[in-house]
């Protein structure tokens, strides 16, 4: 057996072991795999700009502050956090439709996330892509866990319901009472080179949404990386949403 047919011949019994897709498998099958931790991008050149706990009063500027420098940013939303999601509906629609992405951080975002059961952590996603197949029409497939919880059962449940786990490699510790500045200084520590960053930020700060965001956007350009969404810096920038229908009660 020649070396080419001894190729085709185990490509044929690989092809063989594999079973036939449905679409929506298919969708997945070419992102990054359900229930594991990611940290970073898969390549370097980019900076995915990530924002969780909204939406809130700063949805809408921040996505005008992004698209306006040219960046597409990621936004995890939760359902109830800083207040009901249907409060922003048009923000969140606004962000969508510009193409930052919409993804989830649980609807109620639970102090106790890591130590929840299967069921509860079921209900805490079902519920966001409830509301965001009734606000966006789309349910999404990226996830972030409240205070970056990845233990218990919250990666075994991830990886059945599909979901991408997104925690960070650089935290702004926006959270944690840091100035913008400060928080500029830990981008300016990690770097420009090497596989792009997905950041730990909040736009539920003036500050991150007013003051850092636009520095970044600088710093990206001054380094010449790519201001891209989570999805598409992980080589998926068709994989971020499922289809969807929501119960369109658009109620929290
Ligand atoms: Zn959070």
């Amino acid at each position: 057996m020649g070396l080419t047919t001894l190729f085709v011949a185990s490509l044929a019994a690989v092809t063989g072991a594999v079973p036939v897709l449905n679409p929506i498998q298919a969708i997945q099958a070419a992102g990054p795999p359900a229930g594991q931790v990611i940290t970073k991008c898969t390549s370097p050149g980019m900076l995915a700009l990530a924002y969780d706990d909204g939406p809130y009063q700063y949805t809408q500027k921040l996505a005008d502050i992004l698209s306006q420098g040219g960046a597409k940013g990621t936004f995890f939303v939760t359902g109830t956090l800083y207040g009901c999601i249907y409060n922003q509906k048009t923000a969140v629609q606004n962000a969508y439709k510009a193409g930052h992405q919409i993804a989830s951080h649980s609807w109620t975002h639970p102090q106790n996330f890591g130590s929840l059961s299967a069921a509860d952590l079921t209900s805490q996603m079902q519920k966001v892509e409830n509301a965001l197949a009734n606000i966006i029409g789309v349910k999404p497939t990226y996830m972030r866990p409240p205070y970056l919880a990845t233990g218990g059962n919250v990666l075994s449940t991830m990886k059945t319901l599909g979901y991408r786990v997104i925690t960070d490699d650089v935290d702004a510790e926006d959270w944690n009472g840091k100035t913008p500045q400060q928080s500029e200084q830990k981008f300016q520590q990690a770097g420009a080179s090497g596989n792009g960053h997905i950041p730990l930020m909040h736009e539920t700060y003036q500050g991150t949404v007013e003051t850092l965001t636009p520095w970044l956007i600088n710093w990206a350009k001054t380094n010449n990386l790519k201001l891209v969404t989570v999805a598409e810096c992980l080589g998926d920038p068709t994989g971020a949403y499922l289809n969807a229908t929501g119960d369109g009660k658009m109620s929290c």
